[in-house]
């Protein structure tokens, strides 16, 4: 039985009413279903069985502490951009050596407490950010082992803005600029090349390119002869966000990955985000206002673009379902909007759409991932409670944020 459905004319996440919710936290409001989290993580464990690898969740994509928590105890590493991240994840109980650090942008600083703190793996996304580590670990008399994340210009066949493996994107370092710069890596003595990586991009739904991609690092690692430790093959699993979407075929890749990872003997790293949290959480938010536009109903929500994101800045499309249903339906556009005073703070257009009044809870589907973790201050607005459900208990995992310490710089 899934863990966000509806019982009877009720939207319920496990055992619990979304309306009790609602009235009991204040909306806007992100609800998550633990055990969906869980599920999500274990199934894709056992999706991938064969290879036993290191799953290091991505923490960008929900970094909530009890939600890193959560999955450490199941077994979870995790996939860092900041050491904010990096700290978190140990704050989580997650060990370093289950963490990696990827990014374009790393700062010394960041990389120094990197290194301190032993974690598995940075990946490295340029010949300087390899000189500057090459210089920390020198300081120390260390040798740290490192991945060098590469840019195998293949196209992910995703949204623009989150396509990060084709060449003109800034992620990691082209196949050619590797094989020239493989031979300064060596000079370096304080930095030991033990892992690839790659990340293509995000919410991809064929397997397709990972396969190209595998194609790709296989030709290399055989020319240049290479002994490593790790492979890291990045995240990107895509998700039905509409019935529309195909589910992508992860057991047809697991297979490829298992032929590809038997022959080279090294431990393989995924670093799955938005498949794990995505279709885990929902986003409550009551109808402020409804007016008449002069050619659609506007329904003002609660909840606006900096609550969540991803309409505004990947034109994403969220399912919002009522959370209460009626067979009584509007004639007519609407259209859901928020109150930010920017003209994307906008959330979907229905035709036909049930009857729906001031004060009603409608809730936006598939928002665990990139939801909460993408949310600011705009319009000095206070961060939105986050609400974690276990079967037929709930707990506050992050508090509204004070407005008096929002207001005082
Ligand atoms: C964002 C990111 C991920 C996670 O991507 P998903 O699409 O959420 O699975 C993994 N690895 C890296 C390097 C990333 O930047």
């Amino acid at each position: 039985m899934p863990n966000i459905r509806y019982v009877s004319k009720n939207l319920f996440i496990e055992k619990l009413s979304v309306s009790n919710i609602g009235k009991k936290g204040g909306t806007p409001l992100y609800i998550y279903s633990e055990n969906q989290i869980k599920e999500n993580y274990i199934k894709f464990v056992n999706t991938f069985k064969k290879i036993k690898p290191l799953v290091c969740f991505a923490a960008k994509s929900n970094s909530n502490l009890s939600i890193l928590r959560s999955l450490g105890k199941l077994g979870a590493g995790a996939d860092v951009v900041s050491v904010g991240e990096l700290l978190k994840a140990l704050k989580a109980g997650i060990k370093a050596n289950k963490i990696v650090f990827s990014g374009v942008g790393k700062t010394e600083e960041e990389l120094k407490i990197a290194i301190n703190k032993k974690i598995l793996l940075i990946n490295c996304e340029s010949e300087s950010e390899a000189k500057i580590i090459n210089k920390i670990a020198k300081k120390s008399n260390k040798k740290v082992s490192i991945g060098f994340r590469l840019n195998p210009d293949i196209d992910a066949k995703t949204h623009k803005k989150i396509s990060t493996g084709k060449a003109n994107n800034k992620f990691g370092i082209s196949i050619k600029n590797f094989y020239f710069f493989f031979k300064e890596i060596k000079k370096l003595k304080n930095i030991k090349l033990d892992a690839l990586s790659v990340h293509i991009g995000s919410q991809i739904l064929t397997d397709v390119p990972y396969k190209k991609v595998l194609t790709v690092l296989s030709k290399l690692i055989k020319n240049l002869d290479l002994n490593l430790k790790h492979i890291d093959l990045g995240g990107g699993f895509g998700i039905n966000y509409s019935k529309k979407d195909k589910p992508i075929n992860l057991k047809r890749y697991s297979n490829l990955v298992h032929s590809f990872s038997k022959k080279l003997n090294c431990k393989i790293i995924f670093e799955p985000g938005r498949s794990i949290v995505g279709n885990a959480g929902i986003l409550v938010s009551k109808i402020q206002y409804i007016k008449n536009g002069a050619n659609k109903k506007f329904v003002i929500l609660d909840a606006g673009m900096n609550d969540f994101m991803r309409p505004a800045l990947y034109d994403a499309q969220h399912d919002i379902i009522p959370v209460i249903k009626t067979t009584k339906k509007i004639k007519g556009i609407i259209e859901f909007v928020g109150p930010i005073c920017e003209s994307t703070c906008k959330f979907g257009k229905y035709k036909n759409y049930q009857k729906i009044s001031e004060n009603d809870f409608v809730a936006i589907a598939n928002v665990g991932a990139y939801g909460a973790s993408l949310s600011s201050n705009y319009n000095t607005r206070p961060l939105i409670p986050e609400i974690l459900v276990n079967k037929n208990k709930f707990k506050f995992i992050r508090k509204k944020q004070n407005l008096l310490k929002l207001i005082s710089a």
